[in-house]
């Protein structure tokens, strides 16, 4: 396991995890499995795997494939777990898997699902998705990655399944500020619901060719609720609205070196969004992302969605 190396009270990270099986910094009170072995080099850590595994916050993907190129095998194959798009050079947006993949000239599949990962490393029962197009990698992956409490479905509708894990972060932050806002229930289900009606036109637009199928899969509805309910980003919006600080600091604040995803994402969506002229189809991740960057109020939100395309 590639691990950043950081110096937590005088120590390297790496080596107080190869010493007590936990990551006190980023999953403190958890124990990993003592075959799981932390190296801070990330060449060291993937050049003979045949199958590699990407789980890092997406603004640092492309710094590690670069670093890993035409130094891995040539043979292997990619599972991302990294949701968010990033910036194309000369326009538009592009999937995470689709950039591992031009980089390191291998096949990536993706795992998304409703996986808040301390619930996961407590071993409470969830269900994920693996979004994977080969028939011989499909049973391989699914092998590996199951157990008793966390149940795999895999399909062949990779995009949808990556984009359903990168747009939901931004509906989470629309999520969260109508908790600051304490809007209620009712309201925060409008902008869940919403937030789906977006994901699957945004789909049918940019990445089309998916099916409506693969938003009830886990890496769909299920990851919404429980990143609106239970996630990050949820909570950071909150606090965004109630203390009146920047997305930035709270960051900093709340999540001890974590990155959030959504305000990130909400940006290169609208980007999209404003290249393409269809902001006013988008008007949940548009206002979103302008509340993120202080263009909007928290209290415009209601006022953006009031009159909806799923209204007209
Ligand atoms: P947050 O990044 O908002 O915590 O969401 C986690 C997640 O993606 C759950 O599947």
């Amino acid at each position: 396991m590639y691990v950043y190396e950081e110096i937590i009270d005088g120590k390297k990270l790496t080596e107080i995890i190869n010493q007590t099986h936990e990551n006190v910094k980023y999953l403190p009170g958890h124990k990993l499995p003592e075959n799981v072995i932390a190296i801070p080099d990330v060449l060291e850590a993937a050049k003979d795997a045949d199958i590699l595994i990407f789980v890092v916050p997406h603004q640092f993907i492309q710094r590690i494939c670069s670093t890993l190129q035409g130094k891995i095998k040539p043979t292997a194959v990619g599972l991302s777990l990294i949701k968010g798009f990033n910036k194309k050079e000369g326009g538009g947006i592009e999937l995470i898997s689709h950039i591992i993949s031009r980089q390191l000239q291998i096949p990536i599949s993706v795992l998304m699902g409703a996986n808040l990962a301390s619930e996961v490393a407590n071993e409470m029962f969830c269900e994920t998705t693996i979004g994977c197009k080969d028939k011989v990698m499909a049973p391989i992956f699914r092998n590996l990655i199951q157990t008793s409490y966390f149940r795999v479905v895999v399909v062949e509708d990779v995009d949808s399944v990556e984009c359903c894990g990168a747009l939901k972060n931004i509906v989470a932050c629309g999520a969260g500020f109508v908790d600051g806002l304490s809007l209620g229930d009712n309201t925060k289900a409008a902008v869940i619901r919403l937030g789906l009606m977006e994901m699957i036109k945004f789909v049918d637009v940019f990445f089309p060719g998916g099916k409506l199928a693969t938003f009830f899969e886990s890496c769909g509805v299920a990851d919404l609720i429980t990143t609106c309910y239970g996630g990050r980003n949820r909570k950071v919006s909150e606090a965004f609205v109630k203390t009146g600080k920047s997305i930035e600091t709270l960051e900093k604040e709340m999540l001890n070196g974590q990155k959030l995803q959504g305000p990130f994402t909400a940006e290169e969506v609208s980007y999209m969004l404003k290249l393409k002229n269809m902001e006013s189809r988008f008007p949940l991740f548009m206002a979103i992302h302008q509340i993120c960057i202080g263009e909007l109020k928290p209290t415009d939100l209601v006022d953006c969605i009031r009159s909806h395309p799923e209204h007209m």
